[in-house]
């Protein structure tokens, strides 16, 4: 990577501001998942043993540029201060007088976390006077450790780091690009992605773009019907874009061009009615009746992605295979999670994102045998697209003059 990383900076006696992603959920004021608070532990730890005053700035929900008392922070910085088993100081105010006095008042390996940046309208225009404001509360040190938050150009992420001196990658915004980075530009290969989910529109960049580079692709969920009813194919009542479906042939085409192994389901489940209990049976993609939709990916399609799952030395899965939210139709998911487990077992390199693909590894239990969880749903699937993340590009090249 060539931005800076915390290795560069020093940051002893200095406040540092560090952009991350407290956007937990809440239930009574309570954080009721932790994850994303664990996932910054390591950036924190670090700040903490070089000697750092830690200013922590986060979003959470979508407060529209005001203060509501439920996307408050508060309880991040008490569910923080439990797992480190350190004083976390909190900021009601975000910019100005009292956070630059609390800023201050910091001793070394000392952290304040800052109220919601989003409770102030510049922070979503990536203003520039509320940047300014939020670069007042550190001396010239900032790091980025919310992946998630980095595909937007927003000021806590973007404009704050006009106007520092050093702008560097945490620890986890360096493990995201370490390995989402590698599979883009040199993967150990065969690398097989896996794409799933209801919509093409949403993925038909990543489509491209992982075309471009993947040897293999594997489409399930919602999306692989606009593509089967490119090839003509009956998919009655099965999710499908209409203005995507002359894409979807396109993008067929050129795969078979190059002998791209693009893979569509050959089965699915398939059922009358979008709900838990519907009757449900298996049939071939040719066989889809009118009246019938498709909410998973059949036993056939399972065997042959696991075939080609099992053969691959770089894994990017993106997307639920079907409605796995419902039992009935949760199978080809669980099953393409236990496929690339066995593939990584196996000393394949594998990158889960995207919230539904991360709770099926979850779920089917094999969340510590994946290389790489993203936490960065829409982050990760842009950068798969090939877009540069603003908050990636706001940091300081290697190289460049503190
Ligand atoms: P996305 O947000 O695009 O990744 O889509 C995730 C959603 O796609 C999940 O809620 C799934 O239930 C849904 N989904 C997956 N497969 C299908 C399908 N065959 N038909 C309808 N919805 C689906």
């Amino acid at each position: 990577m060539n931005k800076l990383t915390m290795d560069d900076l020093d940051l002893r006696g200095k406040r540092v501001f560090i952009r991350v992603d407290f956007n937990v959920p809440l239930k009574d004021g309570v954080v009721t998942d932790d994850t994303r608070i664990r996932e910054t532990l390591p950036t924190l730890r670090l700040a903490i043993a070089k000697g750092g005053r830690i200013v922590l700035a986060s979003h959470l929900g979508r407060p529209k540029g005001a203060p509501e008392a439920k996307y408050s922070l508060l309880p991040a910085a008490k569910k923080l201060e439990e797992i480190l088993g350190r004083m976390v100081e909190f900021s009601p105010e975000t910019v100005g007088g009292v956070a630059e006095a609390r800023s201050r008042a910091l001793a070394d390996g000392e952290i304040l976390l800052l109220e919601n940046v989003r409770f102030y309208p510049g922070e979503e225009k990536n203003d520039e006077v509320f940047s300014k404001q939020l670069a007042a509360l550190c001396d010239g040190l900032y790091i980025c450790d919310a992946f998630g938050s980095a595909h937007r150009a927003h000021a806590s992420v973007a404009g704050i780091t006009r106007f520092v001196k050093q702008a560097a990658a945490g620890r986890l915004m360096e493990k995201e690009l370490e390995y989402l980075g590698k599979a883009l530009t040199n993967p150990a290969r065969p690398f097989v992605a896996i794409l799933g989910g209801a919509k093409v529109s949403d993925k038909i960049e990543v489509v491209e773009n992982l075309m471009k580079v993947a040897d293999a692709m594997l489409i399930g969920g919602g999306m692989a019907y606009t593509f089967l009813k490119a090839q003509g194919l009956p998919i009655g009542k099965s999710l499908v874009e209409a203005d995507k479906v002359e894409l979807a042939a396109r993008l067929l085409a050129e795969a078979k061009s190059r002998n791209f192994r693009l893979m569509l389901p050959l089965d699915h489940v398939v059922a009358a009615e979008f709900k838990a209990d519907a009757l449900n049976h298996a049939c071939g993609v040719a066989e889809t009746a009118a009246e019938e939709m498709g909410l998973d990916i059949g036993p056939r399609s399972i065997a042959a992605y696991a075939a080609e799952i099992s053969r691959a030395k770089t894994i990017v899965w993106n997307g639920p295979m079907g409605v796995f939210e419902m039992p009935a139709f949760a199978r080809g998911t669980l099953e393409v999670a236990k496929a690339v487990a066995a593939a990584t077992d196996a000393g394949a390199v594998s990158v889960v994102g995207g919230g539904d693909s991360v709770a099926a590894v979850h779920q089917s239990g094999v969340a510590g045998r994946i290389s790489h969880i993203s936490t960065g749903g829409g982050a990760s699937l842009e950068f798969l697209a090939g877009r540069k993340l603003p908050g990636v590009e706001a940091l300081t090249d290697k190289g460049r003059a503190a």
